[in-house]
């Protein structure tokens, strides 16, 4: 446990609760990356909802505080669609008291806006990536950022994994410590990485195996079973000679894919493929969805999820583990008729919970199966960062985190 990124005396990270806030400007750094209908509402407010408890906790002790996030993939300049607007009135709702808005987050406005505070208001400033400078993790952006508080609580688990000046920046011109939900969901991951209650399994899925090839490789020094589904299982079927038809293949990671096959059967961790698809000849709702007959996908087809036998081995996997992770869908579930296999993980893992084993899951799109299925409240865990999650599962130092190290 003492040599994972994940495990703060490893890092010597201040927490929140080591500050003295009153009366102190905190900007606060939070993950308000949230999706937006084209009519700019809030359609899932959960990372809105995690970061209440370090809000509240900085307006209970009479500190100043300035929100700061990022939304969406604006480039660098402002663009109205990302505007964060329209999560004021959700965390208005959600803290019951007014937040205050500013249409930029450095500059005038924004310093305006910060001179008006009063001990135990809120105020929320624009979309940090409406600078440039911001992924840049440009050291006067950060400074731009940093005069405006006299103190940094980092809360962006899902922004930790990432060099910018938000994250990496800040902490070299304010005296920083982590928020309630960065503590909590690394002393979670610590726990699994750590001292998992075995059986421990992963499961992985999602269309990207060249993101997730570290992890895999990592996790299988970890688990006890892995199950790999999602568009990435077909690069690993195709390493093993299996026809996968027109799915989707990364070629130049078929060596890699294998040496990760060789590497669970060296290390006695079952490592498990779908072994039937539902396949479709064009990807759209109305397809026609053919079941494949055993592992193999017909030339003229494309897989998009996991078969009706896979679902059943895959769920007796899960029944009979005491930890899951999972990160990853098992198709293209955006599209209803293919979201089956991701949908029946997420009901096994509910039935894991329920039996006492613990479920942890990872990763925005995993979040959107559970919260279209209502199912997220029946996990133990679910982490607000993918990307952070499975970083820290890989052992690696997150540049967010390092830079608030003592
Ligand atoms: P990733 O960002 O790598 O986690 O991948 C997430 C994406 O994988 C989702 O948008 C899914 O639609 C996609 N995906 C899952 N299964 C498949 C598949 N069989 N073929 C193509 N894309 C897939």
């Amino acid at each position: 446990m003492a040599n994972n990124a994940a495990d703060k005396s490893a890092l010597k990270l201040k927490r929140l609760q080591d500050m003295t806030v009153k009366g102190k400007k905190v900007l606060v750094r939070v993950d308000f990356n949230v999706p937006l209908s084209k009519a700019g509402k809030v359609e899932d407010d959960t990372r809105i909802k995690e970061t209440v408890p370090t809000i509240k906790s900085l307006i209970e002790a009479g500190a100043k505080i300035i929100l700061i996030s990022h939304l969406g993939r604006p480039k660098g300049k402002p663009e109205a669609k990302y505007s964060l607007k329209p999560a004021v009135a959700v965390l208005e709702k959600l803290l019951g008291s007014p937040v205050a808005f500013a249409n930029d987050c450095v500059g005038p406005e924004a310093e305006k806006a910060v001179a008006a505070l009063k001990p135990g208001a809120v105020v929320l400033l624009e979309n940090l990536r409406f600078h440039a400078g911001e992924e840049a993790n440009d050291a006067g952006f950060a400074k731009q950022l940093a005069k405006l508080g006299d103190l940094f609580v980092q809360d962006a688990f899902g922004a930790i994994h990432r060099a910018h000046a938000s994250t990496a920046g800040i902490p070299k011109y304010l005296p920083g410590a982590i928020g309630l939900l960065v503590q909590r969901e690394l002393e979670f991951l610590d726990r699994v990485i750590g001292n998992p209650t075995r059986p421990f399994l992963a499961v992985i899925g999602g269309a990207k195996v060249s993101d997730k090839l570290g992890v895999l490789n990592k996790l299988l020094d970890r688990v006890d079973a892995l199950v790999i589904g999602g568009g990435m299982a077909y690069t690993f079927l195709q390493a093993q000679g299996v026809s996968i038809g027109k799915s989707l293949l990364e070629k130049d990671r078929i060596q890699e894919a294998q040496s990760v096959i060789e590497k669970a059967y060296s290390k006695k961790v079952e490592c498990l493929l779908p072994a039937d698809h539902l396949a479709v000849r064009e990807i759209k709702a109305d397809a026609q969805v053919t079941v494949t007959q055993g592992m193999a996908i017909p030339a003229d087809l494309i897989g998009v999820d996991i078969g009706p036998h896979t679902i059943e081995f895959f769920g007796e996997q899960i029944a009979k583990a005491k930890t899951i992770f999972w990160n990853g869908p098992m198709g293209i579930f955006e599209i209803e008729a293919f979201a089956k296999g991701s949908l029946a993980v997420a009901t096994a893992m509910a039935e894991a919970t329920q039996k006492g084993a613990i479920t942890i899951v990872g990763g925005g799109d995993s979040l959107s199966v559970l919260a279209k299925s209502g199912l997220a409240s029946q996990m133990t865990h679910c982490s607000t960062g993918g990307g952070a999650s499975l970083e820290l599962l890989e052992g690696k130092v997150l540049p967010g985190l390092a830079a608030l190290a003592s």
